[in-house]
């Protein structure tokens, strides 16, 4: 019986050919080969034909071939939108994390930084200090009785006090200086790098711009308005000793030491007198 195979050369060419089929045996008669079936399937083939199907075989293969691809192109395509798929959650997540770690370092009611990120934003900055041998600010702020305006006008509007103080604060301190709600109606504000005298000006400058608001305080003893006490330590740090947390203790002492005296003023750590 007559059949036709197909022969993958070893240049890559395919040729058909007409071969004797005898049982499971047939015989390829080309090219001066002559090869058995068994021999065409399991023997690596002379110098110049690698393969051998017979045209059944051959498109069954090929058949087969074309259904494998196929399932390996949709199998690529399934891995590639389970790797976009992946990559997205990946991206929304890291997104999330970064909006959480911003939420944390963050006071919801002011947007300004709170107190638990004073290290992670300002230590560089006081290292830098320490390094140049420049003076460290810190200024504590305290809004003056401030019970009592919660207590007249409710918290809610205690609330909005808060924002416009923190806003205005926010905005005279500018991108030199840091802002932060140290914590119930206390803000922080710091930095590098500053003259006394520029320091007076500036803590003389948020004293009237706050008063300057004025926000309606009828239980305010030293004015009508809003007012707040500053606390403030300008100095070089020692090198060794000094640390970011005892610039912070300077500020407070200053600033309860003055508010014992008056309020809607500025205490200067260094003036207190041991
Ligand atoms: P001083 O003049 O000595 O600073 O007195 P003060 O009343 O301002 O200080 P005190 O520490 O006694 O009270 C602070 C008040 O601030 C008490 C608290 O209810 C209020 N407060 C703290 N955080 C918030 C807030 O987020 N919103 C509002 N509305 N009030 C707050
Ligand atoms: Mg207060």
């Amino acid at each position: 019986m007559k059949k036709k195979v197909i022969v993958l050369g070893a240049t890559g060419h395919l040729g058909a050919y007409t071969v004797d089929y005898l049982k499971d045996n047939f015989w390829v008669k080309g090219e001066g080969y002559q090869y058995t079936k068994k021999e065409i399937d399991y023997q690596k083939l002379g110098q110049k034909d690698d393969l051998l199907w017979t045209y059944e075989e051959y498109f069954n293969y090929q058949q087969m071939h074309e259904l494998e691809e196929e399932k390996a192109r949709r199998e690529n395509i399934k891995i590639q939108i389970e790797l976009h798929q992946s990559t997205k959650m990946q991206q929304d997540m890291l997104k999330k994390n970064k909006k959480l770690e911003e939420m944390s370092e963050h006071d919801a009611l002011t947007g300004l930084l709170n107190r638990y990120s004073i290290n992670k934003y300002c230590d560089r900055v006081f290292n830098e200090a320490c390094k140049k041998q420049t003076n460290y600010l810190v200024i504590l702020i305290d809004i003056d009785y401030f019970k009592q305006y919660n207590d007249t006008y409710g918290h809610i509007e205690g609330d909005k006090c808060i924002s416009i103080v923190a806003k205005k604060m926010e905005e005279l301190a500018g991108d030199k200086l840091m802002t932060i709600r140290y914590g119930g109606d206390e803000f922080m504000i710091t930095g590098m790098n500053m003259d006394d005298e520029s320091v007076y000006k500036f803590t003389k400058l948020l004293k009237e711009e706050i008063e300057n608001l004025k926000i309606e305080h009828s239980e305010n003893k030293v004015s009508d308005y809003v007012t707040i006490t500053q606390g403030v330590v300008n100095l070089i740090p020692k090198r060794r000793d000094d640390t970011l947390v005892d610039f912070i203790h300077m500020a407070d002492l200053a600033l309860y030491k003055v508010k014992r005296n008056v309020r809607n003023s500025i205490g200067f750590y260094e003036d207190i007198d041991d």
